[in-house]
């Protein structure tokens, strides 16, 4: 019986899509050692959006009931599609649930909880109970260290590598979400001495190390984790009209252009892509979507006439597309991405290149990195921030029809994804090691 001879793994992932994702490919990554058994812990509506017909056998889903609130909407088991505001009072209902959380500790007596950043309760209730807890990062290191840096050493020192940065319309909007830097490094510091990241040393080895000298802890790279080609979100009938449009164009002829799963855009910033992606005359798939609940028809937000003018070139996708199945299409020559980390390493690992629009928190140095990694074109602003359709355009024809440095993009994509994916398991094998050796020291 595997549940007695392995290892117990308490995993407990944040409530979004971009959180579930790698979690849930850590999982199955770990669970293929036959050396542990998971626990993947969320709330139903979360486990419910999980594809569990391929579930490996030491896999179980756990329940995580979430007490009702008033002040969420009856949604409000995931970030996806909540308006903004409601984030901190998600956050904070889930932090009441800690006696919740409690139970399933003692119930599991789990040997090691992987936690995330924004449940700094959970690392607390484990150590209490003498488990180990291992905060497991889903964002770039680049992102993270710039940020840790900067907390730690509030004005006094510059960050160590010029190529990350914020423009100063960036670092303004920053200074006005609801979330304090401290919530995202809860985790780094409640983590055991060691971090586990979603990210490779082939692309970022230097902000990893440098990460680890921030913390003081030992910053493990387990990445690129990318998840399986399918999930449950998708729909079948529509995904496969997708994918029979895009068999039908040229090679490299198409852009995808998609925010993921959280970011919203603004109605001025829709008529802005809308007139980019005119403007461009390249074919494109763009995924349009608004918060759940808000019924509205595109036709009233898109520039007049938009939809009859690029019936032959452009398909747009409301609610969810088979983001992972576009990319690996042979027609898609570019992905105009709002550097959701997930994104970036989905375009490596298909070898699309980059064209990249951050839109706001950690995307703007995730783009920084790309940039600097040269798998990536960025859109530029003017100083206020405002989008430039001629601008956004032009980027984007120069990475698709590969001229004017897009040349260059594609072919360090393509090195980098070959690189990446002839890397063998040996390091994945260390990071087991370390893991089992925690555990069972803290067993003994
Ligand atoms: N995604 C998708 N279809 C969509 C939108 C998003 O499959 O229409 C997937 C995408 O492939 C990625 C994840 O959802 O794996 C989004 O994560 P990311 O970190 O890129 O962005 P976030 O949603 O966290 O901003």
């Amino acid at each position: 019986d595997t549940n007695t001879t392995s290892l117990k793994v308490l995993m407990v992932p944040w409530l979004a899509h971009g959180h579930v994702i790698p979690y849930l490919e850590l999982a199955k990554k770990l669970s293929k050692t036959n050396l542990f058994f998971i626990y993947f812990c969320s709330t139903p509506i979360i486990l419910n959006s999980i594809n569990q017909e391929n579930l490996p056998k030491n896999i179980q889903l756990i329940e995580f009931p979430l007490p009702s609130s008033t002040q969420l909407p009856s949604h409000n088991h995931t970030t996806n599609g909540l308006p903004k505001n409601l984030l901190s009072t998600l956050i904070q209902t889930f932090g009441e649930a800690t006696s919740a959380f409690a139970k399933i500790l003692d119930s599991l007596n789990p040997d090691l909880l992987i936690f995330d950043g924004f449940q700094p309760w959970a690392p607390e209730l484990a150590s209490s109970r003498n488990i180990p807890a291992i905060h497991f990062l889903i964002v770039g290191s680049a992102s993270i260290s710039f940020f840790y840096h900067h907390y730690l050493y509030v004005g006094t020192r510059n960050f160590p590598f010029s190529a990350i940065f914020l423009k100063d319309y960036e670092a303004k909007q920053l200074q006005h979400n609801s979330l304090g830097p401290n919530v995202a490094f809860n985790g780094v510091e409640k983590s055991h001495d060691i971090i586990l990241i979603n990210t490779c040393n082939e692309i970022e080895g230097k902000y990893v190390d440098y990460l680890s000298t921030l913390s003081k802890k030992k910053v493990i790279p387990v990445g690129p984790l990318i998840r399986e080609l399918k999930t449950s979100m998708e729909n079948e009938g529509n995904d496969s009209k997708i994918i029979q449009w895009l068999d039908n164009k040229d090679e490299s002829s198409c852009v995808y252009v998609s925010f993921g799963s959280e970011y919203f855009l603004s109605k001025e910033e829709i008529e802005e892509i809308a007139h980019s992606l005119e403007l461009s005359e390249l074919n494109f798939i763009w995924v349009l979507r608004f918060p759940l609940g808000e019924e509205i028809n595109i036709e009233n937000v898109l520039p007049k006439g938009f939809l009859d003018r690029v019936k032959e070139k452009g398909v747009i996708v409301e609610k969810w597309a088979p983001q992972a199945r576009i990319l690996e299409h042979a027609s898609v020559g570019g992905f105009l991405c709002h550097c959701g980390w997930n994104s970036i390493l989905e375009s490596l690992h298909f070898g699309v290149p980059l064209v990249t629009m951050p839109m706001h928190l950690d995307q703007h140095t995730h783009s920084r990195m790309a940039v600097e990694l040269g798998t990536a074109m960025e859109v530029v602003r003017d100083e206020k921030g405002k989008l430039n359709r001629e601008e956004t355009a032009k980027v984007i024809r120069n990475v698709v029809m590969e001229k004017n440095g897009g040349e260059n993009v594609k072919a360090k994509i393509r090195e980098l994804r070959n690189k990446i994916r002839e890397k063998g398991e040996e390091e994945f094998d260390q990071v087991v090691k370390r893991l089992l050796h925690l555990c069972t020291k803290n067993k003994q």
